[in-house]
């Protein structure tokens, strides 16, 4: 691989940022990655396992003479962090993120960036339910799919290269407004969380099944939802903040079908039951077949630990 880029700065170094770390050592796209994260225990395992060369409490001093930087702190910490590292950003410098809602960060951070700085939103379809600087690998983001949001403005030459990079990380690329990006999210990543968080909580406060009884006979369905809730609440609380509009509309939807579903139940309507499960299973079948999940029974992760 060639060196696309000098300097990157990575600020935020949880499971994506460092993610992408390992990702850019691995294929050498940069000679140098200057790192920033809140808290100083995380700086120091970033420089104890060498994600990055140099780590920095002040984020604008990450920035300094870097070509790319790529913000992967929570989506309601995007706005003050652009703040602080727009007076050093460099001219010419592709500024870009990794959160999973982008109006809101479109909003955000925008009036805080320089002329001359390329500002191109993105999100990596790829994540895992872990967080935290050891978390990271750099496989993550192969064969994912990443979306870019760049604003009308933007300059195909920076938009081009940010495309390039993504790719190098071997992910594919598309393109979208920012509006389109958090509705489409809304109901394939964020409802999904909402309703996991929401199940495995109502079978926490049953009074009448114990907890060890609901951990010892989980199904599968219910592992499944206690995978995706394991994911980090202040990342969540910050999708459901910033994507309120189009989680709101989904939601709606959402319970409309489940009336349907209840009233089937209620009234034994076996064919209303049979014709919904059958369409939503081609749907699982769709995604196996576009490579974006495995067939195994247990969505090749291993058997559970008893
Ligand atoms: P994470 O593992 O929890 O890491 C978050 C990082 O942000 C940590 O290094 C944290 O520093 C830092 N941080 C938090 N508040 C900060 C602040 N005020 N100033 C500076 N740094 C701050 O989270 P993640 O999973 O990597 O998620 C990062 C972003 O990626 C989020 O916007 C999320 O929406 C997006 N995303 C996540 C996934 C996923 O599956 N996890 C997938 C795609 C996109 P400390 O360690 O010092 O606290």
């Amino acid at each position: 691989m060639t060196v696309m880029f000098e300097k990157v700065a990575i600020l935020g170094l949880g499971l994506i940022g460092s993610s992408l770390c390992h990702a850019i050592k691995a294929k050498g796209l940069a000679r140098l990655i200057a790192g920033h994260a809140k808290s100083a225990e995380t700086r120091r395992v970033a420089l104890e396992i060498g994600l990055v060369h140099s780590v920095y409490e002040a984020p604008a001093d990450a920035v300094v003479d870097a070509d790319l930087v790529i913000l992967c702190v929570p989506v309601g910490v995007c706005g003050a962090l652009a703040a602080a590292i727009g007076p050093k950003l460099k001219p010419g410098a592709i500024l870009t993120d990794v959160g999973s809602v982008k109006a809101a960060i479109m909003r955000d951070c925008g009036p805080h960036v320089p002329k001359g700085v390329h500002f191109i939103p993105g999100h990596p379809i790829a994540g895992t339910e872990q967080s935290g600087p050891r978390s990271g690998f750099a496989t993550l983001f192969e064969e994912r799919w990443c979306i870019l949001t760049p604003p009308e403005n933007a300059e195909p030459a920076a938009v081009q290269k940010l495309t390039a990079f993504w790719e190098a990380m071997g992910s594919m690329v598309e393109l979208m407004t920012a509006e389109h990006h958090d509705l489409v999210l809304a109901i394939t990543s964020h409802l999904p969380h909402l309703i996991a968080y929401n199940t495995v909580a109502t079978a926490a406060d049953l009074e009448t099944v114990t907890d060890s009884e609901v951990i010892k006979y989980s199904a599968s369905g219910f592992r499944d939802f206690t995978r995706i809730a394991a994911s980090d609440p202040t990342m969540w609380r910050d999708v459901f903040l910033n994507n309120k509009e189009a989680v709101l509309e989904m939601l709606g939807r959402f319970t409309e079908e489940l009336a349907v579903l209840q009233r089937a139940v209620r009234w034994g309507d076996g064919e209303t039951l049979f014709n919904l499960f059958t369409r939503a299973r081609e749907v699982r079948r769709g995604i196996i077949a576009a490579g974006q999940d495995t067939a195994a029974p247990d969505f090749g992760r291993g058997r559970p630990k008893v």
